[in-house]
């Protein structure tokens, strides 16, 4: 943490204050923010809208665990209102040093979030790569993917692994290859999708 934040009687719940200090470590609260999406499990809000905060299914009091079953994450705002403390007494308390604590708190949990999406644009970028290389193979070397192709493969990739979609390619090309010895690639990529969206819809009738 910040040194900011030392010696600040910080929120329980955050897991750093009132003789519990740091109960939780830094890598489990991180780890059930990316569990659950960086999204408060009551209202839905997201980093960087809110700041996020740990809250215990099971309370303390109540011999709740600090672990990754029993934790789930909140904005302090629903935090606040399940304890049952009105937001205006959190306020109260509120001083300069708690208002850059939290400002360092939110900071810190925009860092993390903005890390793990250069991480997903870094994995979608490469798996970008990996269909175009795919078409290229498929075209003999004379197409790759426009805009427009650029924008399905990302929605599929949404969806799907990576190996999912190349595999829909090889499908529809050898489909499309017993009707001709060199199918065209526009018409391979359009059943490839076609292929997806079955798959996708099957998926969702699970
Ligand atoms: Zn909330």
């Amino acid at each position: 943490m910040p040194f900011l934040c030392s010696g600040i009687r910080y929120p329980e719940r955050l897991g750093m204050g009132r003789g519990d200090k740091m109960a939780i470590s830094s890598k489990l609260r991180f780890e059930i923010f990316k569990r659950d999406g960086f999204k408060c499990q009551y209202c839905g809000r997201k980093t960087p809208d809110v700041i996020l905060e740990l809250d215990h299914i099971i309370p303390k009091t109540k011999k709740g665990k600090d672990d990754v079953q029993n934790l789930i994450t909140s904005c302090f705002e629903c935090n606040r209102g399940k304890a049952g403390t009105p937001l205006e007494q959190v306020f109260v308390r509120k001083d300069l040093k708690e208002d850059l604590c939290l400002l360092a708190e939110k900071e810190l949990q925009l860092k993390e979030y903005n890390k793990l999406l250069a991480r997903k644009r870094k994995r979608e970028k490469r798996d970008i790569n990996k269909v175009n290389i795919k078409v290229q193979e498929l075209s003999n070397g004379t197409k790759v993917l426009g805009d427009p192709g650029i924008r399905s493969i990302r929605f599929f990739l949404s969806i799907f692994p990576v190996e999912k979609i190349l595999e829909a390619f090889e499908l529809a090309y050898n489909r499309l290859s017993d009707k001709s010895d060199h199918p065209d690639i526009g018409n391979v990529f359009k059943y490839t999708c076609g292929i997806l969206h079955n798959w996708r819809r099957r998926q969702n009738a699970q």
